[in-house]
């Protein structure tokens, strides 16, 4: 028997989010962002489920660019990151690939490799302060790549360092504005979080990642089901053993959890290996036989515990969700002080993935 670990991925929910996001964009166009292979639900999985609604791909790997194109997605396909050394450009004529341009040695590159023109989106820092140009070079870097001929056609973007937040993004909108207008490009600004809180962040291309997936951009100010959106993936395993531990003893290493009544503790075939967040402390919330508890503990590398005190009818064998139905993502990640982001790309390789429905 394999270890009862699984993880289940729904192409209907990512489905159902891409068009969501296509809603709230309105007339603009949307990026199914799928890198880090689709945020760890599977690039291929996640673009088959979009193939006939998807107005094109973005990710930053050349790899899995190649992968989608062998597949036969005919659709624009972005490179977040762009360039990274000159074959590349030849390499994205060749399969007509979107390049982000952030930096003036990729500049150079377009303008030294011959390659067929390309589709360029001229990447503007407004405040990351992690990509891009300073936004009052723009009007010069446009005619540079105007009079590179690299350039098929051109746009320009942005990526908002505050979208989720109470600064949100009228800083970054208002320098990106300045910095472009007249210029008659095509812009590209949103993220899941602009996206969805700023309706006039829907320039001409927007760029949906973590909602796809049924991640909330914003999980303190909305859940993702506030926001219609369906969890994509589901992590679950079974309980293998239970433990019956009297008031002062303790669980796990460093002894973390400590009981202060008897406790009737179950022991969960998931660790941080299988990709569960370490420091999610005890009390981040589980759900076992449907019902829902709290872990206790340190997170070791196979094997977690959870209370099962309220519980008297679950036991070895009970099924467990670590997230999905029922059990936001975010809100693991919440009480593991990180984002639902990081729980899915750290899905582990070990762990079996099937298709199925979460929702
Ligand atoms: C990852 C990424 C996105 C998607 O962001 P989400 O917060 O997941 O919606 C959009 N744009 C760029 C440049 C990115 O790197």
């Amino acid at each position: 028997m394999p270890r009862p670990i699984r993880a289940t991925i729904d192409p209907a929910a990512f489905r159902h989010n891409y068009l969501v996001a296509k809603r709230a964009a309105g007339k603009a166009r949307a990026w199914a962002v799928i890198k880090a292979n689709a945020y760890g639900h599977g690039l291929l999985t996640c673009a088959e489920a979009v193939r006939d609604v998807a107005d094109g791909y973005a990710m930053l790997d050349f790899a899995e660019a190649v992968r989608l194109r062998e597949a036969g997605f005919k659709q624009p396909i972005l490179l977040l990151e762009g360039a990274f050394e000159p074959a590349d450009i030849a390499e994205a004529g060749r399969l007509g690939l979107s390049l982000a341009v952030h930096d003036l040695e990729q500049i150079r590159m377009l303008e030294t490799e011959h390659a067929a023109p390309l589709d360029l989106f001229l990447k503007l820092n407004t405040g990351m302060n992690r990509l891009g140009f300073a936004p009052a070079d723009a009007r010069m870097l446009v005619e540079r790549l105007r009079a590179s001929g690299a350039a098929k056609s051109l746009a320009v973007m942005t990526h908002f360092a505050r979208a989720d937040d109470d600064a949100g993004i009228s800083d970054a909108l208002a320098r990106f504005d300045a910095a472009v207008a007249g210029l008659d490009l095509p812009q590209s600004v949103a993220n899941s979080a602009a996206l969805l809180r700023f309706p006039e962040a829907a320039r001409d291309w927007v760029r949906p990642g973590i909602m796809l997936y049924g991640g909330s951009p914003m999980p303190s100010r909305a859940s993702a089901e506030a926001l219609g959106l369906k969890p994509a993936m589901q992590l679950e395993s079974r309980i293998i053993a239970v433990q019956e531990i009297a008031a002062g003893e303790s669980v796990g290493y460093g002894a973390r959890f400590t009981a202060d009544r008897p406790t009737r503790v179950g022991v969960v075939a998931c660790g941080y290996a299988d990709g569960y967040p370490r420091h999610a402390m005890t009390g981040t919330p589980i759900l076992v036989d449907g019902q829902r508890t709290r872990t206790l503990g340190t997170v070791s590398m196979d094997m977690m515990a959870c209370d099962l005190s309220a519980l008297p009818g679950a036991g070895v064998g009970s099924r467990v969700v670590l997230w999905g139905k029922g059990l936001p993502a975010d809100e693991v990640a919440t009480a593991a002080g990180t984002i639902s982001y990081e729980l899915f790309c750290a899905l582990a390789q070990r762990v079996p993935q099937g298709l199925g429905t979460v929702a």
